[in-house]
């Protein structure tokens, strides 16, 4: 095999775009584009009911671009920073930025204060939008990070103060008083909309902290059309998105997947979110018989659930027509188990990663079944290669690293011009990923080479748990891998080395050496986020397997894990 083509030709957008441009003002032709019916909303909040349609958000959009004008003078080059849980009004925060240039970091509120310190260095933003449930921790971060607190605003639809902080509810409603402005367009600027930063997504990569990655409009845009290029042609006489369809949407929009599906696909989809804030099973089924959801948009643990929760086996589950997988490797088992569950679904997977603004190839028109479901095929306007670990171009079916090149993958990592270099090779972006495709050009991801653990889909960076166990008086020295886990897919565990008087008592004493592995569970516990903790383990050990050069053999350390005896 040489270089690998997308089967089908993708119409690029015209250059100078931005993504409110394309998305809210339908401002472009595109063979994938359908006449807009204004009669179905966007999003539907799952805890209120509340409708929004696409002229709601143009509204609030535009408003809220205004206020931040007037009260802060957001502009060109400025970062804003969002720390929500999905929220029906996040969208529209997220395209005021962008209306005044502004480039968009978009934070987990599951962070911890040092967590969002972290990020908050990289990003630099000059305005924080916190939900209610992250306020105490925004605040306390911004603060060590010497932001002013009158830059927080409260995203909350309220139009009275939140405590001391604007809401965002406040601000659509000064913002609709205000008379117009001209929002920021990458053509009038005369700036190549594929320079032009939209986001700023947080991810480790190949390997050390997590870093930014800069994803631009026209990745945005791009990755949005190829999505709605493919499932086009893979139409039949029901098309697989049409307008009236519902999705869920409690995947997380701050992390690519839910970002790119729900904000940017569905929409332009004309397909309905459901706004979920978070992921609850009962709930979920619920809402599938409630709004008679066509479309599932999930990640392995919650297709485990759908296979073999007890609740899964009475819900009516009959308005379902469509599941769609990702973010991490899912079980030939458990695709079939979900195939027998909802027969005759239309049942895919999609790969992707941050760097690549999500989908690199998705779904084939029937599920494929090796060792892992496949992903799919390339989304047109895709190239990619295998590269066998001797720097060879493997043959269809053999194994390698997959590289890819298009549209939609990324400019790099923000002011991090090393990790950028280091991200790719020759313009193709190495994904730290062992795949194979087949002679049809399916994809199956076969292994993860990259240092990074995904637990849940959420990635975890063995660097940073590293770095932070090192801290710990007692620690000589740590190495964190992920170990198999049948729901959660991997789980973090720490090979630690004591420092000597640490060690001699926890030799001499087993229950010392309990009392401390539990201190040290709670220690990460403490300051990291829920699915970061060693809930694979913690294993004390002499010595960690190290390169001539003192490099950490994590490969080394991940048989060791592997050869662990672990509690049945
Ligand atoms: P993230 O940037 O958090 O989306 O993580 C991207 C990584 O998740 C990829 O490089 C893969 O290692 C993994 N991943 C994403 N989608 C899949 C999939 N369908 N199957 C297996 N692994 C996946």
């Amino acid at each position: 095999m040489s270089i690998l083509q997308a089967a089908t030709t993708f119409t690029p957008p015209p250059p100078g775009l931005t993504v409110p441009e394309v998305v809210l003002d339908d401002e472009f032709d595109h063979p994938t584009k359908l006449p807009r019916n204004d009669g179905v909303p966007c999003l539907i909040d799952d805890l209120y009911g509340r409708k929004v349609f696409l002229q709601d958000l143009r509204l609030s959009t535009n408003s809220m671009a205004k206020a931040f004008k007037k009260r802060w003078n957001i502009g060109n080059e400025e970062t804003v920073g969002i720390v929500s849980p999905n929220h029906i009004d996040y969208v529209a925060c997220v395209w005021a930025a962008q209306r005044l240039g502004a480039l968009v970091a978009l934070m987990s509120p599951a962070l911890t204060e040092t967590e969002l310190g972290h990020q908050l260095k990289i990003a630099e933003p000059s305005l924080l939008i916190a939900h209610p449930t992250s306020l105490n921790t925004v605040i306390n971060a911004a603060k060590k990070y010497g932001l002013a607190l009158d830059r927080i605003v409260v995203l909350d639809a309220s139009t009275k103060t939140n405590g001391n902080y604007l809401t965002t509810g406040m601000l659509v409603e000064e913002g609709s008083g205000l008379p117009g402005i001209t929002f920021y367009s990458a053509g009038y600027f005369e700036v190549q909309a594929s320079d032009k930063i939209a986001f700023l997504c947080f991810s480790s990569g190949t390997t050390g902290l997590p870093k930014a990655v800069a994803i631009s409009h026209r990745n945005v845009i791009c990755s949005m059309l190829q999505i709605a290029t493919y499932n086009r042609l893979q139409s039949g006489a029901t098309p697989r998105y049409k307008p009236g369809d519902v999705c869920t949407g409690f995947l997380p929009f701050y992390h690519i997947y839910g970002l790119m599906f729900n904000l940017h696909f569905m929409i332009y989809s004309q397909v309905t979110t459901i706004v979920t804030d978070r992921f609850d099973f009962l709930k979920f089924l619920k809402n599938v018989e409630q709004y008679r959801i066509t479309h599932l948009a999930i990640v392995p643990p919650q297709a485990i659930l759908l296979c073999k929760h007890p609740a899964a086996k009475v819900a009516d589950l009959s308005s379902v027509r469509s599941c769609l997988l990702g973010a991490a490797p899912t079980s030939a088992e458990i695709i079939e188990q979900l195939l027998n569950r909802l027969p005759g679904i239309d049942l895919g997977q999609g790969y992707g990663m941050s760097e690549t603004t999500g989908a690199v190839s998705k779904w084939p028109i029937w599920q494929k079944v090796g060792v892992f479901g496949s992903s799919g095929r390339l989304v047109p306007g895709t190239f990619a290669k295998v590269v066998k670990p001797d720097g060879t171009l493997a043959k269809i079916g053999e194994e390698g690293e997959l590289y890819v090149k298009g549209m939609q993958i990324c400019m790099g990592y923000y002011k991090n011009e090393q990790a950028t270099r280091e991200l790719f090779d020759d313009g193709w972006l190495k994904t730290g990923d062992v795949v194979r495709f087949d002679e049809d050009g399916e994809l199956f991801i076969l292994d993860r080479i990259k240092e990074f653990i995904k637990v849940r889909g959420f990635q975890v960076a063995p660097a940073e748990l590293e770095g932070h166990l090192l801290a710990h008086p007692s620690i000589a020295d740590a190495g964190v891998v992920g170990i198999p886990d049948e729901y959660s897919g991997e789980l973090p565990l720490a090979f630690i080395v004591l420092q000597p008087t640490a060690l001699e008592k926890a030799r001499n004493d087993t229950n010392a050496s309990a009392a401390l592995k539990d201190e040290i569970f709670k220690y990460v516990a403490d300051a990291k986020s829920r699915y970061k903790r060693l809930s694979g383990g913690i294993v004390f050990t002499d010595a960690l397997p190290k390169s001539p050069s003192g490099k950490l053999l994590r490969r080394v350390l991940r048989e060791q894990a592997a050869q662990l005896k672990r509690p049945a």
